[in-house]
């Protein structure tokens, strides 16, 4: 991994950072970001700052193991669960926690989120499990996971919040904001008498569907539609 490139990431990890803080997915020093180099080395938020306040030279690298290569500061507190989900997913160079407020009640209230509602979330998620509570920044959290992240990209975090995680740290944003719009949307439906799910033979029809827009590479996010 070049010079140049560890820069552009960590400049991208900042405007993350700075999106969560400015949309009000976090508040606090609640929250942390990372993504993971080509040479394995993954760059975090460090604990105790506010997202909004994350610079460059804030980032902390650390090993795949997670021992410090270079940072002042101290990685952040739920770098447990980063370092498992890149452990268990090859395919994922970024991660992104947060605790968006929709999202997190559902996470509070120990629903979970039905995806099969609102057609763009369930081509996007597939399913949204909600794993059970788990201390946070205890090794409880990874186990808490363990379960479900190889078959999702979003996770509620149970009495805690959520967690995405993507092929890179922009779309894992997207997924957190998107996951949010849906809590949020769920929660007005609730009010109105409830949502809808959509039929089996509908969600056909959206696998149909997701699986032409991709061969044409009009769709780049993938979703497994699973049940
Ligand atoms: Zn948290």
């Amino acid at each position: 991994m070049n010079e140049a490139s560890t820069t552009i990431l960590k400049s991208k990890i900042v405007e993350v950072c700075h999106k969560l803080y400015s949309r009000g997915l976090v508040a606090g020093t609640d929250g942390n970001v990372s993504a993971r180099l080509q040479n394995g080395n993954i760059l975090i938020t460090p604990s105790s700052l506010n997202k909004g306040d994350v610079q460059a030279q804030s980032l902390i690298l650390l090993a795949p193991d997670g021992k410090l290569i270079e940072g002042s500061g101290k990685p952040s507190t739920e770098v447990k669960m980063h370092l498992f989900i890149y452990t268990s997913r090859p395919d994922v160079n970024a991660v992104v926690h947060a605790h968006p407020p929709y999202a997190t009640a559902f996470a509070a209230a120990r629903l979970p989120i039905d995806a099969h509602v609102l057609p763009e979330i369930a081509l996007m998620f597939g399913t949204i499990p909600l794993a059970p509570y788990a201390t946070p920044s205890t090794e409880e959290v990874p186990q808490s996971i363990a379960p479900f992240v190889a078959s999702s990209k979003a996770l509620l975090l149970s009495n805690h919040g959520a967690v995405t995680f993507a092929s890179d740290v922009h779309e894992a944003y997207l997924l957190m904001e998107k996951l949010e719009q849906a809590a949020h949307i769920l929660f007005l439906a609730h009010l109105l008498g409830g949502a809808k799910a959509l039929t089996e033979n509908e969600l056909d029809r959206l696998r149909a569907l997701r699986k032409e827009l991709y061969r044409k590479e009009l769709f780049s996010i993938q979703g497994d539609l699973s049940q």
